[in-house]
């Protein structure tokens, strides 16, 4: 069975301990490979690998380290259906979902990253004739780069990149649950000629690897993507440590749909917004409220639509969703359909587990569900459940959609449906979520900061921000 082995100072290599975990197809709930489950140690040799290639890495010309990250991101393109089989088989998603967005994603944010390093600048300014101050912006050193499993290539390499091409080395770890494409992006690295321990990639547990990545004194910035949960834990080891932290964490997304809408193209996007990827989406919206008065008619539709939509193998063209991540996590998401009946919520379609023929019968898929009659206390729309389940509301006035959006402790994303253009803009002030689409949903232009507010979240990513988090400002002043 194939071995996911660690990619530590340009080498693929097993882990010291010589242990390996279980690596599961959840289309099919069978292990199909086999990953390393590292240490301390190994995320110590790493770090060691880094911290030895940082001066060359960081000195070298932007413009050559330039040209290195885009051959990576051309040998990603050119291996786009491999690596979209792999993240399929990794994840559970459907082969075509890996195809048209996670792959191509992972070598733009390459090519965005390396690119813009090469217009990256800082100012200077003659301070009333007196002095003249100029900034410098120097690599932090090695980060830390943790990610999760949701978007496996598409999220490891949005943080990886911005790390490399601001001239940082790089300790990272992709899930354990999808190793699979960090695996073969680290032959790509080796193809590319990307020079030894510039990046180092530890595969394991994340309380164990991910600790001693977040723990180790010399990785001094950590980039992190994952639960609030988790996030909490890591703020709580690396804040002490003064680490620069961009935390990336979890959202309960507002839907908000006001009569006034495109109908068509909202409810088309709302069941893209709530199902794309099995729901497993941290900016899914997984609370869609909607205007009273077209209460009953997007309901009809919805609910409609949603039990039309095919679950199965994901390799099949016309699959619209693919098997769960693992079995713990479709048990987690199949509690809260049975949490939203005791909660006095009425599913109106979907909610159970749903057992497919032959090579797929023991994967881990389930119905696209569909909730109705919960208040917005309770915890089905306080919790964030990361799977193919909604919950819809009705409002009655702008205040209170307001009121219900900004309901729960998280504020990643949200989304308004209104052809009212001052509507429009006035409700996206005032909802408390760092991402707002108008209109749309998951449109991204790499420029833009991302990040969430509230629990979603500390700092941006993105643009400018993510070279600036992997580099230290320095002003210097000078007395004319
Ligand atoms: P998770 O927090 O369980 O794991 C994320 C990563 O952290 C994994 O690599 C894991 O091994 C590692 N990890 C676990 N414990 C750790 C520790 N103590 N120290 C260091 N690392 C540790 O999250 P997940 O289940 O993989 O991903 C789903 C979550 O990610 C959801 O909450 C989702 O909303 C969120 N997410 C957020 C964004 C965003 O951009 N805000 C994007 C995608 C996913």
């Amino acid at each position: 069975m194939q071995k996911i082995l660690n990619y530590i100072n340009g080498k693929l290599v097993e882990p010291l301990s010589g242990k390996y975990l279980d690596n599961y197809d959840p289309s099919r709930g069978i292990v199909y490979s086999h990953i390393a489950d590292s240490e301390k140690e190994d995320v110590e040799a790493a770090a060691e690998a880094a911290i030895r290639a940082f001066p060359s890495w960081s000195q070298m010309a932007t413009e050559d380290r330039m040209k290195i990250l885009l051959r990576l991101a051309d040998l990603i393109d050119h291996d786009l259906d491999k690596l979209a089989l792999a993240e399929s088989i990794d994840n559970g998603k459907p082969v075509k979902l890996a195809r048209s967005l996670d792959i191509p994603r992972a070598s733009a944010n390459i090519r965005f990253y390396a690119t813009a390093a090469m217009h990256f600048a800082t100012d200077a300014h003659v301070n009333d004739g007196d002095s003249v101050n100029y900034t410098t912006r120097m690599p932090v050193g090695v980060a830390g780069c943790i990610s999760p499993w949701n978007l496996p290539l598409y999220l490891f390499t949005w943080k990886i990149a911005p790390a490399l091409a601001a001239g940082c080395t790089v300790v990272a770890k992709p899930s354990e649950l999808t190793p699979m494409t960090a695996f073969l992006f680290s032959q790509l690295c080796i193809e590319a000629g990307l020079p030894a321990g510039v990046l180092n990639i530890v595969h394991g547990l994340g309380n164990k690897v991910g600790q001693a990545i977040v723990e180790h004194p010399q990785i001094t910035a950590i980039s992190f993507t994952g639960g609030t949960v988790t996030g909490r834990k890591i703020a709580a080891t690396a804040a002490p440590m003064f680490k620069k932290l961009s935390l990336e964490l979890g959202g309960k997304n507002p839907n908000i749909i006001f009569d006034d809408c495109d109908f068509e193209l909202a409810m088309k996007t709302s069941i893209r917004s709530s199902f794309a990827n099995q729901g497993e989406i941290c900016l899914c919206g997984s609370r869609i409220l909607v205007e009273r008065s077209l209460y009953k008619k997007f309901v009809e539709e919805f609910v409609k639509l949603t039990g039309e939509l095919r679950v199965g193998d994901p390799a099949a063209e016309g699959t619209d969703l693919g098997a769960l991540v693992s079995e713990a996590h479709l048990q987690k998401v199949l509690s809260y359909a049975a949490l939203a009946k005791e909660e006095g919520g009425q599913i109106l379609t979907g909610g159970n587990r749903i057992v497919l023929n032959g090579e797929f019968s023991a994967g881990y898929y389930m119905e696209p569900t569909v909730i109705v009659g919960l208040d917005e206390k309770c915890r089905t729309n306080q919790e964030e459940i990361f799977g193919p389940v909604v919950t819809i509301m009705p409002f009655d006035t702008e205040e209170e959609a307001l009121r219900l959006a900004n309901s729960t402790g998280y504020g990643l994303s949200a989304t308004i449906w209104t052809e009212n253009l001052k509507r429009a803009h006035r409700v996206a002030h005032q909802v408390k979520s760092g991402i707002i689409w108008v209109n749309c949903w998951l449109h991204r232009d790499l420029r833009t900061p991302f990040g969430g507010m509230k629990q979603s979240g500390v700092g941006r990513e993105g643009g400018w921000e993510a070279l600036r988090f992997f580099t230290e400002a320095k002003n210097v002043c000078v007395k004319l």
